[in-house]
C-alpha cells in the first residue's frame, strides 16, 4: 500500500450535537505490517478477557472477510491467553490493554465511535461498545463500525445487498497494513434508520416467502444493514402523541383541542383531532407529564401532533400563523388532505419553541421533536426563530419520485427554510416505499436529496421503509445505505462502487440501470397520470398500475443488458452469479407486470380466472428464488392483497400451496 497517502474526508458538519470527525493520516516513512501473507495468516486477532458480545461479533465479522478474501483463517484469542502467541502481528479488537497503553481511553468515545490505529506490530480498533446484540440498533457498537470501516477501507470490500453474494470481497493473497493508520470517527448521523420491512404480513401468505425463507432472510437483511451501520447513538421517542389526549383529558380541558367548525374536539367521537397548540396550559401539560414520568432527565419530549392536518380555528392560533407563501398549494393534488387547509406552519414552530422553553426552566439539554407535515409542512414564514433543541421529522405528502425540477426545488426550499429558522432536521420520508418490484429508480434526485439535507442540518434518519427489492431498484438502494456513512461523497464514485461488484460486466450493469434511471425520471408525468387514473396508491396498491408504468414487453426488453452482461463475465463465476441476481429480478418484474394486467382490480374484466396461469406461474417462480434474497417477498404480498382480484387459493400458507 502506499505510504506516502495523506486523506482527509470532512463530514459536513451538522451542530454541537453531532460532533463528527472522520480523518485518516498516513504519516511517511514507517513500516507497513502484514495480517496475511501468501495466503496464509500472520496475524491473531485479541480481543479482552471479558468483552461484550459486539466485540466477538466484531472478531467474527473481521475474520470471516478475511477468510473470504485470502483464504487464511486468523486465530481469535483473549488477553491473558496471547502471551503464548506465534504470529508476529496483533490485531486488537475493543477495550484492550494495547489500545489503552496506546491512548485510547474508549469510556471518553462518544456512543458508536472508533479509534483505529497502528503501532509498529499491531493494529489497534478501540470504540465505544455497550451491552447488547450486536445486530440491534440500539447497541453501540463502535468496535464493530471500526471493523467494518476497516474492511471498506483496507480490503475494499462492497456490501452491495444482503447475502453472502451481495457481499463483495476482493481476493488477495496479501494484506498489509501501513503502521502509520489513525482513524478516529463518529457516524455523521445520530440515527441513521431505514426500517426493516420485516413485519409485512398479508391475507394472501401463499404470495409471499415460506416461513423458513422469511426468517432467514430476516436475518441475512439485519447483519447487512449493521454492515452499512444502521442504527442510532441516542434513542428517542416520537410518532403522533396526542392520540388518546381527547378520552383523557378533554372533559376536563377542552381548550387544549381543536376548535374547529365552532366546537371543541374532534368532530365526531371516533374522527381525529388536532391540538390548540397555542394553549399554554397544554404547553405545561406536556412539561408537567414529562416532569412526571422522566424527572426531567429524559432529554426528548414528543410533540409530535397527531396524524392529521392542524386545524385549530381559536384566535389565539390563527394569531400565531404567518402569511401563506405563494406557492402553498402548488405541489398537492386535488384529493391531497392537504388541499385546502390553511397554512399553520408559524404556528407549530411556535408550539415547539415554548414547550421548549418552558422544559429548558427544568434540563438546559431537552430537545422537543416535532413533524414538519400536512398544512405545517412549509417553512415558517413569520420570522420565528427557532433554537437546536428543536428536532423537526421532515414527513412530506406527497413528493414522490420523480420530481419536476420545480416540485425538487420546492422541497428542498422547505427544507432549508426549517434550517435557516434555526432547527435540527431528521429526514422521515416515505419514499422507499415506492416502485412495488419494478425498476423504478430515482437513484441521483434521492441522492441529491440526501445530499442537500446533510449540509443543511440533517442530524437523523428514518426512512419508511425497505421494501427489498435488491435486485431491481439496486442503485437506488446502494445509495441509501453508503449516504448514511459517506454523506459527501461523489455519488457517481459510489455508484461506480456498486458497479464493480460485476466485474466486467460493470459498463452493461450501468448501462442497464441508467436506462431504467432516465425512463423513469422522464417519465413524471405520465407515471402521476397512470397512478391518479388507476386510484392506485404508491405506498399501498402499486400492483394495481405496474403493468400501465412498466408494460411487460419494455420490461422484457431491457433483458438485452443483462445478456451482453452475462457474456462479459462467462469466465467470473461470481460476477456472472451477480448479474443472474439482477436477472432474476428483472424476470421476476416481468411475471409481476404479467399478472398485475390480468388481475389488477382497477380493471373490471379482471377475474381470478383469467389471471390463474399467470399467478401460478409466478408463485412457482418466487418459490423457485425466494433464497436468493432478491426481494422481500412478503412485502409485494402486502401490496398485491390490495391490489389483486385473488381468491382462496392464496391464503392458504406458502409451505402448502402451490
Ligand atoms: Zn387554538
Amino acid at each position: 500500500m502506499k505510504k506516502n497517502a495523506s486523506i482527509t474526508r470532512s463530514v459536513f458538519a451538522a451542530s454541537a450535537a453531532t460532533v463528527i470527525t472522520l480523518a485518516l493520516f498516513l504519516a511517511p516513512g514507517l513500516m507497513a505490517m502484514d495480517l496475511v501473507r501468501d495466503g496464509k495468516p500472520a496475524a491473531a486477532i485479541i480481543i479482552p478477557a471479558n468483552a461484550p458480545q459486539s466485540v466477538h461479533y466484531a472478531a467474527q465479522e473481521l475474520n470471516h472477510h478475511i477468510k473470504k478474501s485470502t483464504g487464511a483463517a486468523l486465530e481469535v484469542v483473549t488477553e491473558d491467553a496471547a502471551d503464548k502467541l506465534r504470529a508476529q502481528s496483533r490485531i486488537h479488537l475493543g477495550n484492550t490493554r494495547a489500545a489503552r497503553s496506546a491512548g485510547i481511553d474508549v469510556a471518553t468515545l462518544a456512543a458508536e465511535s472508533f479509534t483505529l490505529r497502528t503501532t509498529d506490530d499491531a493494529l489497534i480498533i478501540a470504540g465505544r461498545d455497550g451491552p447488547g446484540d450486536p445486530l440491534n440498533s440500539n447497541t453501540s457498537a463502535g468496535t464493530l463500525f471500526g471493523v467494518y470501516e476497516f474492511l471498506q477501507r483496507q480490503l475494499g470490500v462492497v456490501w452491495a445487498w444482503p447475502g453472502e453474494l451481495g457481499a463483495h470481497v476482493p481476493r488477495k493473497s496479501n494484506i498489509t497494513v501501513a503502521a502509520s493508520l489513525d482513524i478516529a470517527a463518529t457516524p455523521p448521523f445520530f440515527q441513521r434508520h431505514a426500517r426493516h420491512g420485516l413485519g409485512y404480513t398479508s391475507a394472501h401468505p401463499a404470495l409471499g416467502f415460506t416461513p423458513a425463507a422469511a426468517a432467514d432472510y430476516a436475518r441475512e437483511q439485519t447483519v447487512f444493514l449493521r454492515r452499512n451501520r444502521m442504527g442510532r447513538a441516542e434513542k428517542f421517542a416520537y410518532g403522533h402523541a396526542f392520540t388518546n389526549w381527547w378520552p383523557k383529558y378533554g372533559a376536563e380541558h377542552p381548550e387544549w383541542f381543536q376548535f374547529f367548525k365552532g366546537k371543541r374536539g374532534p368532530a365526531t367521537p371516533k374522527s381525529r383531532y388536532s391540538m390548540c397548540v397555542s394553549n399554554p396550559g397544554l404547553h405545561e401539560k406536556i412539561v408537567s407529564l414529562w416532569l412526571e414520568n422522566t424527572g426531567g432527565k429524559s432529554n426528548y419530549i414528543n410533540i409530535v401532533e397527531n396524524d392529521i392536518v392542524g386545524l385549530c380555528e381559536c384566535e389565539r392560533c390563527v394569531a400565531w400563523d404567518g402569511p401563506t407563501p405563494p406557492n402553498h398549494m402548488r405541489f398537492y393534488a386535488p384529493n391531497s388532505k392537504v388541499a385546502g387547509t390553511r397554512f399553520v406552519s408559524d404556528r407549530y414552530a411556535r408550539f415547539a419553541l415554548a414547550v421548549q422553553q418552558l422544559a429548558a426552566k427544568h434540563n438546559p439539554d431537552v430537545n422537543v421533536v416535532g413533524y414538519v407535515y400536512f398544512n405545517y409542512f412549509q417553512a415558517p414564514t413569520s420570522g420565528v426563530k427557532l433554537n437546536e433543541h428543536i428536532l423537526l421529522g421532515f414527513c412530506p405528502s406527497g413528493g414522490w419520485y420523480p420530481r419536476s425540477p420545480e416540485e425538487h426545488a420546492w422541497h428542498q426550499a422547505t427544507w432549508k427554510g426549517w434550517r435557516d429558522a434555526g432547527a435540527r432536521l431528521f429526514m422521515r420520508t416515505n419514499y422507499f416505499l415506492d416502485g412495488y418490484c419494478m425498476p423504478h429508480i430515482f437513484a441521483r434526485q434521492f441522492a441529491d436529496d440526501f445530499q442537500h439535507a446533510a449540509r443543511n442540518g440533517m442530524v437523523g434518519t428514518d426512512f419508511d421503509s425497505l421494501t427489498g427489492q435488491w435486485a431491481a431498484q439496486g442503485p437506488s438502494l446502494y445509495l441509501l445505505m453508503a449516504l448514511h456513512t459517506r454523506p459527501g461523497a461523489n455519488v457517481d464514485a459510489l455508484l461506480a462502487e456498486y458497479y464493480s461488484v460485476f466485474g466486467a460486466a460493470a459498463p452493461h450493469i450501468k448501462a442497464y440501470f441508467d436506462y431504467w434511471e432516465n425512463r423513469t425520471m422522464t417519465d413524471r408525468e405520465r407515471i402521476n397520470a397512470i397512478f391518479a387514473n388507476r386510484v392506485a396508491s404508491r405506498w399501498r396498491s402499486w400492483a394495481k398500475a405496474a403493468h400501465r408504468v412498466f408494460p411487460e414487453e419494455t420490461l422484457a426488453a431491457s433483458e438485452s443488458h443483462i445478456t451482453h452482461a452475462a457474456q462479459a463475465v462467462a469466465n467470473d463465476p461470481e460476477a456472472l452469479a451477480r448479474v443472474n441476481f439482477l436477472r432474476t429480478g428483472l424476470q421476476h418484474a416481468i411475471l409481476s407486470a404479467r399478472v398485475c394486467a390480468l388481475l389488477t382490480t382497477a380493471d373490471a374484466a379482471s377475474t381470478p380466472e383469467r389471471g390463474q396461469a399467470a399467478l401460478l406461474e409466478l408463485v412457482r417462480f418466487r418459490r423457485a428464488h425466494e433464497r436468493k434474497w432478491f426481494s422481500n417477498l412478503n412485502q409485494l404480498a402486502w401490496v398485491e392483497e390490495a391490489s389483486w382480484k385473488l381468491t382462496h387459493e392464496t391464503k392458504q400458507e406458502p409451505d402448502n400451496w402451490p
